[in-house]
């Protein structure tokens, strides 16, 4: 049962099966005691990313015209909100983040795209489209965000991944530099890696690609008639009650 809770809590967290025989339910047994600690030789989840891939990421994040920042669930898993604040700021890059990583990082920061996916703003999903570089933090390219991965892949991007489970990483999508280790070690140590380096982004092009992502932002997708008495439309229920 340790162990169980043990997985169950640690690593990518998620339900365990605890298997019992008929013949071991009905047997009595004495209670020697609830271990203190767990071995598991063959589940030992990484935490720490490997260095050297974590500084390809950053020469790929620092030689981006169109970088992307794609975030998820791992963030808030991880509790790395704020190592993820501390490197979209130092980059100045744009962000978005898929439902199950809503509120990983503050909805009313310019950078931020909105959420992504089929019910996603079209600047966040355009900018997933159109980016050269993409950093996934946390995030496991489910198809209500990346649609057929296929036609996902036909367009010509470079993808590093954060993940702590190996087997997310290049699962629905072909990644470039996989990065397996949690969230909150691999942000702190690239953010470390962007302190230390002279290198900078590329300004020119990045002023560019926020020019293309305020033309998208500016078509307001999300804006509906209130007014209208003919009928009730669903972003209705999200409108707060003194308006
Ligand atoms: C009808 C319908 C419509 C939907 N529409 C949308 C939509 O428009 N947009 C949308 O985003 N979703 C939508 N969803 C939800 C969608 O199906 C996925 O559940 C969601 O996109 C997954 O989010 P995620 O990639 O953050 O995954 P999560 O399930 O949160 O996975 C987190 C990832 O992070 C990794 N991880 C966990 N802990 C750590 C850690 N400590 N360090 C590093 N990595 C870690 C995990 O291994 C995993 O790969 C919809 C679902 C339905 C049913």
């Amino acid at each position: 049962m340790k162990k169980a809770f043990h997985v169950a809590r640690t690593g990518r967290p998620g339900p365990v099966v605890v298997d019992i025989p008929k013949d071991v339910s009905f047997k009595k047994a004495t209670y020697s005691g609830y271990p203190q600690t767990v071995e598991m030789r063959s589940y030992n989840p990484v935490k720490k990313g490997h260095s050297g891939q974590i500084r390809k990421a950053l020469q790929l994040l620092l030689s981006a015209k169109r970088p992307y920042i794609y975030t998820g669930g791992g963030v808030l898993l991880a509790n790395a909100c704020q190592e993820l604040r501390t490197l979209v700021d130092m980059l100045g890059y744009p962000v978005t983040h898929t439902l199950m990583g809503l509120g990983a990082y503050p909805a009313s920061d310019k950078k931020y795209l909105g959420m992504l996916g089929m019910h996603g703003t079209i600047e966040a999903n355009n900018a997933m489209q159109n980016c050269d570089v993409l950093l996934a933090v946390g995030a496991r390219f489910d198809d209500r965000v990346v649609g057929n991965p296929k036609h996902f892949m036909s367009v010509e991007r470079k993808i590093i991944h954060i993940d702590i489970d190996p087997s997310s990483i290049s699962k629905r999508v072909k990644v470039d530099v996989p990065i397996v280790g949690d969230v909150k070690d691999v942000l702190t140590e690239l953010i470390a890696m962007i302190k230390e380096t002279t290198a900078q982004p590329d300004e020119g092009a990045l002023a560019q690609w926020w020019t293309q992502i305020e033309a998208w932002r500016s078509r307001d997708c999300l804006q509906f008639n209130r007014h209208n008495k003919e009928v009730i439309k669903p972003q209705y229920g999200s409108i707060p009650c003194s308006t």
